[in-house]
């Protein structure tokens, strides 16, 4: 049976490529009836937190990837002695010996810094000991092919790969081989991984025929960039799904739009059931170039998710903004402050003009807080010549009305405007400001139906002192 594994170093947020790699992995596992094992790599003792660990564990939650479907964690620690016997079985068998030289005895041999091992000890007979390190001992001649389902037969000439370590002075294997004796010890049939490995996969795949067993297929996915074309970095770009999660991305959404990476669905269509995606993705279909990773088009495929919840469905999204639960920060207003059924009455408002979840709370504060958050700048802006005839006006005007709902407002307000020859939305700009600090925002009597006449009224009156 096909197993494939998804095996993230815990050595920080979660990022987003990761997550791409993991759906593929899973979607491939579940396509061919196969497993999906999940190994934490976690052999980086200075660099790994267990926090990181967690932190992947409830990253793959969240996108689909749940704890019961998946053999795991495994962890990578846990396989050291495995790594070790591979080490000395490839020293026994010839295939590797032992090395003492530093890179400057290298470069003095060479006469370059970018030259690799030059072979010194191949045949020196050198025994174990401190300080020496285990280098693989790759063939002269041939040359190895690499079956990649997304890239066809990369192939490697096997002089050019430098008789690589496989453990280091200390005696505790490299990556390389930690990686390769894991796929094997978990009887892995296809790695799925990112393109940034591929410069290992030739060496890899040497370790696997001299170990005596059949490398596994290999598909390297894409390397995502950034609309400059760069390689995605946690320096300077937005990397963790978990700030993705937390700025109020749907799963749903962050899930379709990382399978986008490279590969579309049938029918000229991006947004699709999560069931087609399962059904029509095709590893062999993958784009091979890099795959540019677009926050503004995310941005606006989330909004189409948002939009597409019932109502009920974004009211309880919307929660984690409205309460500040986890690692969102908590809204400006006090927990009392804060009415359900209000925020219920203009949900539906807020649901269409949102693209993002924590969008939210900008749009409603103002009905939650005593007094409404002001942007100094949007004052200023709405606050000019003629505004204060204007908000005594419409103070006037909203006092006499016979009944408090948006058309009646907006008839007033209009009335007001017309007087002093403005247009509604010229009308509207200093109320707008005056009752919710900003200058753009929910529906303006829409929200103040909600808000309440004495509110309202006594927002307008603030306004003019
Ligand atoms: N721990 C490696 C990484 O996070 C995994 C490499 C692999 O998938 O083979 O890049």
């Amino acid at each position: 049976t096909v197993r494939v594994r998804f095996a993230p170093s815990p050595t920080g947020m979660f990022h987003v490529g990761g997550a791409r790699s993991a759906l593929q992995n899973w979607i491939y596992a579940k396509q061919q009836g196969g497993v999906f094992v999940l190994r934490i790599e976690d052999t980086d003792a200075a660099r790994n937190k267990p926090e990181w660990t967690e932190g992947i564990l409830s990253a793959l939650d969240w996108i689909g990837i749940e704890r019961t479907s998946y053999e795991g964690p495994h962890f990578q620690s846990e396989n050291a002695h495995e790594h070790r016997a591979a080490a000395q079985r490839l020293y026994e068998s010839g295939r590797a010996y032992y090395c003492d030289c530093t890179r400057e005895d290298v470069q003095a041999r060479t006469g370059s810094q970018y030259a690799g091992y030059d072979g010194y000890h191949r045949d020196k007979g050198l025994g174990p000991g401190e300080g020496r390190a285990l280098r693989f001992r790759t063939p002269d001649e041939g040359e190895t092919v690499v079956v990649d389902l997304i890239r066809g037969e990369p192939t490697f000439e096997n002089k050019l790969i430098e008789d690589f370590v496989i453990a280091r002075g200390d005696g505790s294997p490299v990556f390389l081989l930690a990686n390769v004796v894991d796929d094997m010890t978990m009887g892995i049939t296809h790695v799925i991984r990112a393109e940034e490995h591929l410069p290992n996969t030739p060496k890899q795949q040497l370790l696997w025929d001299a170990l005596g067993v059949k490398p596994p297929v290999w598909a390297h996915v894409p390397v995502v960039v950034n609309e400059k074309r760069q390689k995605l970095s946690k320096r300077r770009d937005k990397v963790a799904l978990e700030a993705y999660r937390d700025e109020g991305y749907l799963a749903d959404a962050m899930r379709n739009y990382l399978m986008l990476l490279g590969w579309a669905p049938s029918g000229d269509r991006e947004i699709v059931p999560w069931s087609v995606i399962e059904q029509e993705f095709r590893l062999e279909d993958v784009n091979p170039s890099p795959a540019f990773f677009d926050e503004k088009k995310l941005r606006a495929f989330n909004g189409e998710y948002i939009r597409a919840l019932s109502v009920e469905d974004f009211v309880d999204a919307c929660q984690p903004w409205l309460t500040g639960t986890g690692t969102i920060a908590p809204p400006p207003w006090q927990p009392e402050e804060f009415d359900a059924d209000v925020f219920a009455a203009v949900a539906p408002l807020a649901q269409t003009r949102i693209a993002v979840l924590s969008e939210i709370v900008p749009n409603v504060d103002f009905l939650f807080l005593a007094t409404p958050l002001v942007e100094e700048a949007a004052w200023a802006k709405a606050m000019k010549e003629g505004s204060a005839e204007l908000l005594d006006g419409a103070i006037a005007a909203f006092e006499a009305l016979d009944s408090w709902d948006a058309e009646s407002t907006k008839a007033a307000l209009e009335a007001v405007g017309a007087e002093r020859g403005l247009k509604l939305g010229k009308a509207q700009a200093p109320v707008r400001v005056a009752v919710t600090g900003r200058t753009v925002g929910l529906p303006l009597f829409e929200s103040l139906q909600v808000l309440g006449r004495e509110r309202t009224l006594t927002r307008l009156r603030a306004a003019r002192v």
